[in-house]
């Protein structure tokens, strides 16, 4: 493929990413705007191997690596539950930042890189090489840190190390120190050196970023990793010389800064503070059903109690939250929408920002099962509308709907805007125990006079209400 085909290629690649960035946007076009991306990718991938820059001696390599790194994609994509997205994007995070790590070394020992550079020419490229190790490898530790809490193999509650923030200073002035070793190095295992050591000093600070932010911070630590990845692959296109890969790069790493400071804005948080950490600590992630001991009354309904309630009621909003992802209940939430519709019952959604365990959680669910889109509201939308509804079903959802972000100033998640379930005439609270949610902080709604618990994994006891609400 001559050198202008491929360019024209790569624009016409990165006009369908700009498509899907757009149709992901809404829900209506999500699917016209994965196509987009799939269609781009493939041209993509397609023009920088058959492009000018790879041999024929390079292809099968290529191809080779493209086999097995398709087929593991493949096989975990196809392996993957639903509620273990949010650890594979992490995942997935950490290998972008690995890439550009590698990347960066290659590049800094292939002879040919800086092969006819002037000295100008040379200090910029090592400079690309010397950032885009540093982000990759920030974003590479960060994840997998990110990984773990996700999958609730670190505990959610922030590592506050004493002076940690002079920790962090420490380690950015020897990076510095060590960037301008690299710059002035005479031959390139002195500059190794100084690579090697910015880039244990990275990991090290990727760990330490992300193991001091608590429990419920971490929807902003996700979306921060995304940025860090676009980064990471932008960097690795300046070193590449890949004016795609810088696009693309710049595309996923501004998109994940808009999407954190959307979650921040959800969060009521700053972003420096998320960063600083500690919010959201009150106690490890605790694993759902686990033995948080009740404090005061609660009242417990069944299934058959609750499909009477709905059955009474003119309005109702549904909050689903991360519990209705694990019981994968959304097929059976759908079915009693239409049925409650159908009697002329008014159901909504209502969707938290940070429901779920990652961005836009829930209206995939709920898209997956066909709910239509007019009735998904953005919590903003409804959350003035609770004192007029009638019954409001919480779905396995816990930090998104607890009153104590409101009401007890000294609770972790104070001043997080919640779901105000609690103004309707009844809320019920649809989950298995008594125990918190990702954040570690005890749930004062559970003990409302007007809430009632319907205890139970959600998708049987939704089976259950939806059999009553049919006899
Ligand atoms: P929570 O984690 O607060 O609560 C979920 C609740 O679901 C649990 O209390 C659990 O209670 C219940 N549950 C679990 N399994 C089932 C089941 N099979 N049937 C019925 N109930 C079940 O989730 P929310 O969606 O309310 O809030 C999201 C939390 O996750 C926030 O703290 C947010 O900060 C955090 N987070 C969000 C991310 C995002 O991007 N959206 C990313 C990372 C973290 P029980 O065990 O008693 O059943």
């Amino acid at each position: 493929m001559s050198a202008s085909l491929a360019t024209v290629a790569y624009i016409g690649a990165i006009i369908l990413f700009i498509l899907s960035l757009g149709g992901l946007s809404s829900p209506e076009s999500s699917r016209r705007g994965n196509l987009y991306g799939m269609i781009g990718m493939t041209i993509a991938v397609l023009a920088t191997v058959f492009g000018p820059r790879v041999t024929m001696a390079g292809i099968p390599w290529i191809i080779g690596a493209m086999v097995v790194g398709g087929s593991i994609g493949l096989y975990a994509a196809r392996k993957v539950q639903m509620t273990q997205m949010p650890e594979l994007v992490a995942l997935m995070h950490s290998l972008v930042g690995l890439a550009a790590c590698l990347v960066g070394f290659a590049n800094y020992i292939d002879p040919m890189a800086a092969l006819n550079l002037s000295s100008a020419e040379k200090a910029i490229h090592e400079i690309e090489v010397y950032v885009g190790i540093l982000i990759g490898a920030v974003t590479f530790s960060g994840s997998l840190i990110a990984f773990g809490k996700l999958s609730g193999k670190i505990g959610g509650k922030p590592l506050l190390l004493p002076g940690r923030h002079f920790l962090n200073l420490i380690g950015l002035l020897v990076v510095i120190a060590f960037g301008y070793q690299f710059l002035h190095a005479e031959t390139i295992s002195a500059g190794m050196i100084a690579l090697v050591v910015m880039t244990v000093i990275a990991l090290l600070f990727g760990i330490h970023m992300v193991m001091a932010i608590g429990g419920a911070d971490m929807p902003v630590v996700v979306s921060m990793l995304n940025s860090y990845s676009g980064w990471a692959a932008a960097a690795t296109g300046f070193m590449l010389n890949n004016d795609l890969l810088i696009v693309t790069g710049a595309l996923v790493g501004s998109s994940g800064a808009i999407l954190s400071y959307i979650m921040c804005r959800a969060m009521n948080r700053n972003f420096i503070s998320v960063i600083a950490g500690g919010f959201g600590g009150g106690a490890p992630a605790k694993k759902s059903g686990g033995d948080a001991q009740p404090e005061g009354e609660v009242v417990a309904i069944n299934a058959a109690e609750t499909a009477e309630l709905l059955r009474e009621a003119k309005n109702v909003i549904i909050v689903p939250g991360y519990g209705m992802a694990v019981a994968q209940a959304q097929h059976t939430v759908y079915e009693i929408t239409k049925l409650l519709r159908e009697k002329g019952v008014d159901v909504r959604f209502g969707i938290h920002p940070v429901a779920g365990r990652m961005p836009g959680h829930m209206n995939v669910l709920l898209a997956e099962a066909r709910v239509p889109y007019d009735i998904v509201m953005e919590m903003d939308e409804l959350n003035g509308d609770f004192p007029d509804t009638d019954v409001a079903i919480v779905i396995g959802a816990n930090d998104i709907v607890n009153p104590a972000a409101q009401e007890d100033p000294t609770s972790p998640i104070a001043g997080m805007p919640v779901l105000e379930v609690w103004k309707a005439k009844t809320s019920i609270m649809m989950k298995r125990s008594m125990a918190t949610g990702y954040a570690g902080v005890d749930n004062p709604l559970f003990y409302k006079e007007n809430n009632r618990m319907l205890f139970g994994d959600a998708k049987k006891m939704l089976d259950e209400v939806l059999a009553a609400l049919k006899s």
